[in-house]
């Protein structure tokens, strides 16, 4: 296999305008991907070496644009960006072991492919290998959706993109048609024959966050079947922000949910109940509204319908550890 390994930006983009070339960041989903059969074998860029790319650039303005070669384990442990991005920070220190998030990078992270048994399975075809239909939907689908948007039933597996959502950050494109899309429009509900919207070719080069909150309240719960290496059943990721600094009631709240739909979703109706709630008293009814609203939107598989007390039992401990939590 032709592995090609550039230095420079410019390098990069000669590398990918080839036809059928792939880049390879940290590798760890990519090589789980050509073991299995999930990716044809084919020519490789490897991003290790590009200068740049894994850098963390700050604004004067005080927002950060992350270089898409940043670890996993940068993420969490660079004490800036867990100071400006405190949900981000928390879900990079909670993903995979760390083996895997000292070697796997933020652009590997929102891009890798989803987890189902039977995409990972090369007795099976299905929509995402070129099949015209989906085992997991009539078979063993216990971790699938619980908000079916069909024909694939397997959820999105990225958990930097669940905090990435609440911070409404940007994605940054080297090539395509757009230089910079929001990172919910990396994925797309319904495709069934992918995983995010990026284009075969086009590189993504960072990700920009916004000017951090002042008084932000955050907190990320996930729901697991073990406790290490695993991925989550459920994962949540609340985002307050609050008046005088962290101390009066909630002013805006991004709340959005991941390992339930077939991309990382907001929750408007969690969200609006939470503005004007206030630090430290109890739950307003309105809340338990909204999760009960949210539990009535769900459509769960046969099998997933277990799902649904479960995200409402973690948005629940996430949104008042979030509101018990010291602010930033
Ligand atoms: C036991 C275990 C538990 C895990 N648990 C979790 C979890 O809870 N949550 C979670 O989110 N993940 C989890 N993971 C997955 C892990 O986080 C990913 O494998 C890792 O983040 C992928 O990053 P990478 O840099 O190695 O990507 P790679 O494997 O190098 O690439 C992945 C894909 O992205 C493409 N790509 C990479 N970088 C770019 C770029 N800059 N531009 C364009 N395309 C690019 C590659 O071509 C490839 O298709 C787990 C993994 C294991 C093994
Ligand atoms: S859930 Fe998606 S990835 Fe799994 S078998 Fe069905 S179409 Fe394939």
């Amino acid at each position: 296999m032709i592995v090609t390994r550039p230095t420079s930006m410019a390098e990069v983009a000669e590398d990918l305008a080839e036809e059928g070339v792939r880049p390879r960041a940290g590798g760890t989903d990519l090589t789980a991907c050509l073991e299995t059969g999930v990716i044809a074998p084919g020519p490789m860029v490897d991003l290790l070496g590009v200068t740049g790319l894994d850098e963390v650039d700050w604004r004067t303005d005080g927002s950060a644009r992350v270089g898409a070669m940043t670890t996993v384990a940068a993420l969490g442990s660079d004490p800036e960006l867990s100071r400006a991005y405190p949900a981000l920070a928390a879900t990079a220190r909670a993903l995979a072991t760390p083996q895997i998030r000292g070697r796997g990078t933020l652009g590997g992270n929102l891009l890798q492919r989803n987890r189902c048994a039977y995409l990972r399975n090369p007795a099976f075809t299905c929509f995402q290998t070129g099949g015209d239909s989906c085992p997991a939907r009539e078979g063993d689908h216990l971790r699938g959706v619980v908000m079916d948007q069909g024909p694939c039933v397997a959820p999105h597996p990225s958990t930097l993109a669940v905090a990435l959502l609440t911070y409404d950050a940007s994605a940054h494109l080297a090539t395509g048609p757009a230089s910079e899309v929001s990172v919910a429009d990396l994925y797309e509900g319904t495709d069934p024959t992918r995983d995010h919207t990026l284009e075969r070719g086009t590189l993504l080069t960072a990700v920009s966050l916004p000017v951090p909150a002042p008084g932000e309240r955050s907190a990320y719960r996930r729901a697991t079947g073990r406790s290490r290496a695993e991925w989550p059943l459920v994962e949540v990721v609340v985002r307050l922000e609050c008046a005088d600094e962290g101390r009066g009631p909630v002013e805006r709240a991004a709340v959005a949910a991941g390992a339930v739909a077939r991309t990382p979703l907001r929750l408007p109706e969690v969200e609006r109940a939470l503005v004007g709630v206030a630090p430290g008293a109890d739950l307003p009814d309105r809340v338990d509204g909204a999760l009960t609203a949210l539990a009535d939107r769900c459509s769960p598989l046969p099998a997933t319908g277990y799902k649904v007390p479960l995200l409402q039992g973690t948005l629940r401990d996430a949104i008042e550890t979030a509101l018990e939590v010291p602010s930033r």
